[in-house]
């Protein structure tokens, strides 16, 4: 198999070759998916601001980086939703653990440190991941996980019933009614006495992640924290 790589690489090269998949830019010498300029300077940091309005039980949300309406990011972020970027999407959930263990409160690290913490993605209901070929919130998450050290959920175990309509242009109450019981944990009690981290692309209204962290709950988690890539 490895010869056969040696082989075909000088052609995929010439195919395809080595740049960025969010601006272009060669990544010769990075060897990445997303350039340097991309991953460390490119989109304004999102930090830990305190300020969001969480639901009981949802203790903090990180996001790597603001949403850039029209940007780069943007770009990216909707490609790596359809166009099956699963090592970007990994470089991407890297990238977040990294600056997730840097910036986050001590506090906060200590009460981690403290439990089991389990990385779950937001699952895609069957028939849209079907669709898509793969689930970007997976993608991500098992580069956070990497980076982290914590465990990334196993596909299946939480899954989306409910194939909800477009989310855009409703309201966050709207938004709640649409996603109502849309998550179902398949192991019950599988997150019992365990704190869960959430990772999904984009925090918007927070509508799904909310919906998700109460089925977490209910199964018995202790906490549930939210990390994302982006934040609108
Ligand atoms: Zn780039």
């Amino acid at each position: 198999m490895k010869s056969v790589t040696k082989l075909i690489k000088p052609f995929l090269d010439v195919v395809f070759p080595a740049t960025c998949v969010c601006c272009g830019a060669s990544t010769e010498a990075s060897g990445t998916s997303i350039c340097n300029w991309c991953r460390y300077d490119r989109f304004e940091r999102a930090e830990v601001t305190g300020k969001e309005i969480l639901p009981a039980g949802v203790h903090f949300q990180f996001s790597l980086w603001f949403f850039d309406k029209g940007g780069y990011l943007q770009k990216l972020l909707h490609d790596l939703k359809y166009n099956f970027m699963m090592g970007a999407g990994e470089e991407l959930g890297s990238l977040a653990g990294i600056e997730f263990l840097k910036s986050v409160d001590n506090n906060i690290l200590t009460v981690l440190g403290e439990q089991t913490v389990m990385v779950v993605p937001v699952p895609l209901h069957r028939k849209k991941e079907r669709e898509r070929g793969y689930n970007q919130a997976r993608a991500i998450a098992a580069g956070f996980s990497r980076t982290t050290g914590w465990k990334l959920t196993e596909k299946g175990v939480i899954s989306r019933e409910k194939r909800t309509k477009t989310q855009t242009g409703l309201s966050l109450a709207d938004r709640s009614e649409n996603l109502k019981n849309a998550f179902q944990i398949n192991r019950k009690a599988h997150f019992h006495g365990a704190y869960a981290i959430i990772v999904d692309d984009v925090y918007t209204t927070g509508a799904t992640s909310f919906e998700m962290a109460k089925a977490l709950l209910e199964d018995g988690a202790t906490g549930v924290a939210i990390v994302t890539v982006a934040k609108a």
